[in-house]
């Protein structure tokens, strides 16, 4: 579906990617994990259209990205934030996506309504972000990157703001939504024991570099090299 070849990316002088590839695969949750600073967000970055790149290609169903804008790329990202618009309610802010694409009212009052169910918030339409628990507001970020029906959606430590018990809630609602929609879901994240409970394959990424990509046992029970023996079998 989506493939990263060896891409290559500096800041100045200083090189935070260095010949990364990495293949997704239809219908897969691929995780992008490493520690802090190792450049997990420039590759989602990256694949959003947000950043440039020095060197390597990012192909889309054997089609070059380079020449697509980022609001024709074919998938969508959740931040960290969420980036929701304060000023407009829920169902605003999920419809926003096919309101500029001049998609008819009552179509997107349809639609969203639909995917306002499928991310068991049907009565919250009309609320506003302030309104919600971190929860819930996850959840609207996930129906506006849903609603435009793309075959990806990329999610940036969607996770990371939410308290132990809600995270752990998220998780299994997370996965459940990615088997139900059928669509490729690439997930960042610093937490190992996440990346193991979620995902289909890991791609270890370490100082800019894949340290070691396979399923979750594979790198627990063979990690390659020291440096995915501890981070993986760390306990946080
Ligand atoms: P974290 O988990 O802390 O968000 P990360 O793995 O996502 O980290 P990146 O945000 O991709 O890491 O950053 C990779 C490296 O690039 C870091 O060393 C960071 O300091 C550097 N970097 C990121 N953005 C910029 C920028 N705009 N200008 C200069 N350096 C940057």
């Amino acid at each position: 579906l989506l493939h990263l070849e060896n891409i290559s990316k500096r800041y100045g002088s200083v090189r935070v990617l260095d010949g990364i590839d990495i293949a997704v695969a239809d219908n897969e949750f691929l995780t992008i994990l490493g520690p802090s600073g190792s450049g997990k967000t420039t590759i989602l970055r990256i694949i959003g259209g947000f950043e440039s790149i020095d060197g390597g290609r990012l192909m889309f169903d054997g089609r070059d990205l380079a020449a697509v804008p980022i609001n024709r790329r074919p998938f969508n990202t959740v931040f960290q934030d969420y980036a929701l618009f304060h000023h407009m309610s829920v169902a605003e802010n999920i419809g926003y996506g096919l309101k500029v694409r001049g998609r008819p009212k009552a179509e997107i009052a349809t639609r969203v309504a639909d995917v306002l169910e499928t991310v068991g918030l049907g009565a919250f339409g009309a609320r506003y972000p302030a309104q919600l628990s971190g929860g819930q507001r996850q959840r609207v970020a996930l129906a506006r990157a849903i609603i435009c029906e793309p075959r990806m959606i990329l999610l940036d430590e969607p996770l990371s703001a939410l308290d132990v018990d809600l995270r752990a809630q998220m998780q299994r609602f997370l996965k459940s939504l990615q088997r139900r929609l059928g669509i490729a879901f690439v997930f960042i994240t610093h937490d190992q024991e996440e990346a193991i409970a979620l995902s289909d394959r890991i791609v270890v990424v370490n100082h800019g570099r894949i340290e070691q990509e396979g399923a979750p046992e594979q790198l627990y029970r063979r990690p390659r090299t020291p440096f995915i023996a501890a981070f993986l079998g760390e306990n946080n």
